[in-house]
């Protein structure tokens, strides 16, 4: 096995079209002082009318979010672009992953636009598909392979997504990893002794799903550490596992503590603890309510009036949810602050340079996946899609 270098380029830095960071912005960027840039966005939109439809994802900024037509996940807004036939421009206000499920996902006719193209997400950045072609190699060797059914997160680029495709794989979001691993074994369960499930990018979503809603043990997961020889796993450790899990987590999740939950529970009598499968395990397992940002939402919405909670979740969307609810007491759950600097990339100047070129019949920033990839991608989607039961929205 090879190991591949990960490129660690600092965000923003070099010329590289092909990774989901590090481009320049071409054209004329407004700066972010100008005063007018909110009166430009309205114009722009306005002028554009029903030929833009414009996405923004839970975590954007609020000076981005007032232009959205929709909010939501991103399987929401995959969806809800999807919805959109008669829209020619579709304005991905998220990171580049998101933008990538609406090209597949929207029809050829439609053109996606990340407002800035360094918006890409580090998580998805952990898994790249010469490491996973890798790893799923070693499987071959270590005698596995054929037990092995690939399930990848939505947080993922096009072409992890399509390797799923590939290969008997599925795609989940975090309100349907259940189902989409209960389909993975089943793929399997024809083999003595089951089957096993290589999940990436996410470890932790795949450990709290696993042990928290499959009933399988910490002992069932191993990890594999792309920057290892043969993944830092033996023959026989990869023969054990029943969850293969990647290396890889969110920044911004992976910052909460189960020793900041203890901390709130004890100086905020009656505070309810409210996170993201993204966390780590040991958070989850010290949370009262674990869900996606959709059942984040619906929980706070729900909740009755003077409730307290501390939501472990991206913080541009914990303070809208405190600010929209002034009746309950809503608390970021980590003292050290932390937003997604790269959702957080997309900010007003960039919106409105985007929208500003569609007026003048320009198209930047476009995000095309290639006709291969998106076909093999949609395979391992529509599985997902079609999986029975619950919806794929909380
Ligand atoms: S919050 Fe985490 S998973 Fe979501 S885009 Fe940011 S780095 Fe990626």
């Amino acid at each position: 096995m090879t190991t591949v270098d990960l490129p660690l380029l600092p965000l923003g830095r070099g010329v590289d079209l092909t990774s989901e960071r590090g481009v320049e912005c071409p054209g004329d960027l407004p700066p972010a002082s100008d005063p007018a840039l909110v009166e430009r966005a309205r114009a722009a939109k306005d002028t554009l009318g029903e030929r833009v439809f414009v996405l923004g994802h839970h975590y954007q900024r609020d000076e981005v979010i007032q232009f959205a037509d929709v909010t939501g996940d991103s399987f929401k807004l995959a969806r809800d672009a999807a919805g959109r036939p008669e829209a020619e421009y579709i304005v991905f206000c998220g990171v580049h992953f998101m933008a990538e499920s609406a090209d597949i996902l929207t029809g050829p006719h439609q053109k996606v636009v990340l407002p800035d193209l360094s918006a890409g997400c580090s998580m998805a950045d952990m898994a790249v598909l010469s490491q996973v072609e890798d790893a799923w190699d070693a499987l071959a060797e270590a005698g596995v392979q054929d037990a092995v059914v690939p399930v990848t997160y939505m947080n993922s680029s096009a072409d992890i997504k399509a390797f799923c495709g590939r290969n008997g794989g599925i795609v989940c979001t975090s309100s349907n990893a259940e189902m989409a691993l209960e389909w993975a074994f089943d793929q399997k369960a024809h083999l003595d002794g089951g089957g096993k499930v290589l999940f990436f990018p996410d470890q932790h979503l795949g450990r709290n799903t696993a042990v928290l809603k499959m009933g399988l043990t910490l002992d069932d997961c191993v990890v594999w550490d792309p920057q290892k020889p043969n993944g830092g796993l033996t023959t026989q450790q990869l023969a054990d596992a029943t969850m293969i899990l990647w290396k890889g987590h969110c920044s911004v999740h992976g910052r909460f503590t189960p020793e900041v939950v203890d901390k709130l529970r004890a100086t905020v009598p009656g505070i309810q603890i409210l996170v993201h499968p993204e966390c780590t395990h040991e958070v989850v397992l010290k949370a009262d309510l674990v869900g996606s940002t959709e059942f984040i939402i619906k929980t706070i919405e729900a909740a009755p009036a003077g409730s307290s909670w501390a939501i472990g979740t991206e913080l541009n969307l914990v303070k809208r949810l405190a600010n929209d609810h002034p009746d309950k007491n809503i608390v970021f759950l980590e003292k050290n602050v932390c937003y997604c600097s790269t959702m957080n990339r997309i900010d007003l100047p960039h919106l409105v340079w985007a929208l500003e070129s569609l007026v003048k019949g320009m198209v930047v920033n476009q995000i095309d996946v290639d006709d291969e990839t998106e076909r093999h991608a949609l395979v391992a989607l529509q599985r997902m899609l079609d999986l029975p039961g619950k919806s794929h929205r909380d």
